[in-house]
């Protein structure tokens, strides 16, 4: 499943895909399964409140030995259990077998969604419903087979409702989808009920998929902040990573942390990130806040084990930053502040923990003690990444940055049910970028009981600190240090605009 999406998207020209969104009638594949591959179809109706679900899965050719859901508390909210005109189905707790069922048979179930439902609030008081499904406890899905069978869901919903899903979208017109690959015990959100949803294009053939509730103020500035966001990434990637990106944002007027207090990223069956945020600021103000270029970077890799989880955080941690210095939402010198800061705090961070390999940090991190790191963790990434990217840079004469290697990763490696060990992920780098940069510095790193040094980097990156601070102390205080770029320097190229 090797970037599926891109080959068929990149068909749709960029008039066709504005006049779709203009009109959204016309009918046009997003995305289809390939010639030849089987393909299992769902049908499903939501009932009038949103309550229930009545589902027909017909399979295409042989049926799967089993069909299973992640939770046992299906099994309470079954209203009807699965029937098949054809043949015998047999119920072993959460695995229904179905490997009796002759070829292209269908069988049909209902549940009740009820468990589902958001709790009434105040807010949401002059709402319908709304299911926010976040554990599967309804969708009975073929278990995991080498074979290759594309899952296509159709839904039929009440006139009032909408629905968000991190599957990709067959065609604007229609609720219909195709379930993309990676496992759905990865995480996902699943809304289904009253609020708004949008398909907004990012450029041609890359959408994203967003859901609003229907009282959100400065609804249309808060979509193109996210769209221009996704654009930034686009533009520095060279293409924008996936088709179609979920996102789901949920307003909290009262909250006081800043316009964007939290986001999470999730890959359960394609690409979701959540955002908790307080439209009462000003719209530059999200602009300026760096959680939503965070939560964009993470579409860069693949999913990472946990032992490794700071090269994840730790791309987006330096990604988040020249995103906005690219975009010119941060001065060059602004955003190499930034970075510079952040890994003063890593740094900080390592020195309140006794001494251990940063390999072994996520799992202890895990295991209660996170005062420190945390940052260590993001921070030891963050180095980790911007060593990696001079180094290119310094091997190439210039002409190669980490962007350019990270677009070849999200044509070979991103999608799929692998869990990437940090090793293997050096090891492909190397192999991407026909060096032997990642694999070292993985070594260097995953080892390292000490926050690794960057005053060298910095220096080599065309940087020059000036204290405005009378005290002419040497190691430069983060308040009063001015930073000056070196023109044609590589922190100056890194923050140059457009990758193409
Ligand atoms: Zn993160």
């Amino acid at each position: 499943m090797l970037n599926k999406f891109t080959s068929l998207t990149l068909n749709i020209s960029a008039s066709i895909a504005i006049s779709l969104v203009a009109s959204a009638v016309q009918a046009q594949p997003f995305r289809s399964a390939e010639p030849g591959e089987r393909v299992h179809r769902y049908q499903i109706q939501i009932g009038e409140q949103i309550e229930t679900a009545n589902i027909e899965i017909c399979f295409e050719g042989k049926a799967p030995e089993y069909l299973s859901i992640e939770s046992k508390r299906g099994n309470r909210d079954l209203i009807k259990y699965p029937q098949s005109k054809q043949g015998r189905i047999e119920i072993q707790g959460r695995y229904w077998k179905t490997k009796f069922l002759p070829n292209n048979a269908c069988l049909d179930y209902s549940v009740s969604l009820k468990r589902h439902h958001a709790k009434r609030t105040k807010e949401s008081k002059s709402r319908k419903n709304i299911a926010y499904i976040e554990t599967n406890t309804w969708l009975w899905l073929p278990e995991t087979s080498k074979e290759q069978v594309d899952i296509s869901l159709s839904f039929e919903l009440p006139k009032w409702a909408s629905i968000s899903a991190p599957w990709q979208r067959t065609q604007l017109s229609k609720k219909e989808f195709l379930m993309g690959p990676q496992p759905q015990d990865w995480g996902y959100t699943l809304l289904i009920g009253d609020f708004e949803h949008k398909m907004s294009p990012i450029s041609p053939g890359h959408y994203l998929n967003i859901a609003t509730m229907r009282e959100l103020p400065k609804k249309d500035k808060i979509i193109s902040w996210l769209t221009n966001t996704a654009q930034s990434l686009e533009n520095y990637l060279g293409d924008y990573p996936t088709a179609q990106t979920q996102i789901i944002v949920i307003a909290k007027t009262k909250m006081k942390q800043g316009p964007v207090p939290w986001g999470d990223f999730s890959r359960g069956n394609g690409f979701g990130i959540r955002f908790v945020i307080v439209p009462g600021y000003d719209i530059q103000e999200f602009y300026n806040d760096w959680t939503v270029t965070h939560e964009f970077s993470h579409q860069l890799l693949p999913k990472i084990h946990y032992d490794d989880i700071w090269l994840s955080e730790g791309l987006s941690s330096y990604l988040q930053y020249v995103l906005m210095g690219q975009s010119g939402i941060l001065q060059k010198d602004k955003a190499w502040h930034r970075i510079y800061k952040g890994l003063q705090r890593g740094e900080k961070g390592t020195k309140k923990v006794t001494a251990e390999p940063l390999k072994e940090t996520s799992g202890r991190r895990k295991s209660g003690g996170r005062s420190g790191r945390t940052m260590r963790i993001y921070w030891s990434g963050a180095l980790y990444f911007l060593q990696a990217d001079l180094a290119l840079r310094q091997q190439s004469e210039g002409k190669v940055g980490l962007n350019q290697i990270l677009l070849k990763l999200n044509r070979c490696c991103i999608n799929g049910e692998k869990i990437w060990r940090g090793q293997a992920l050096a090891n492909k780098l190397d192999q991407l970028s026909e060096t032997k940069i990642f694999g070292i510095l993985y070594r260097d790193f995953s080892n390292s009981e000490k926050f690794p040094k960057y005053q060298s980097t910095f220096k080599q990156l065309g940087i020059a600190f000036s204290n405005t601070n009378e005290s002419n102390s040497k190691v430069p205080n983060s308040k009063s240090l001015k930073l000056k770029i070196k023109q044609d320097s590589f922190a100056d190229k890194i923050m140059d605009a457009a990758s193409k």
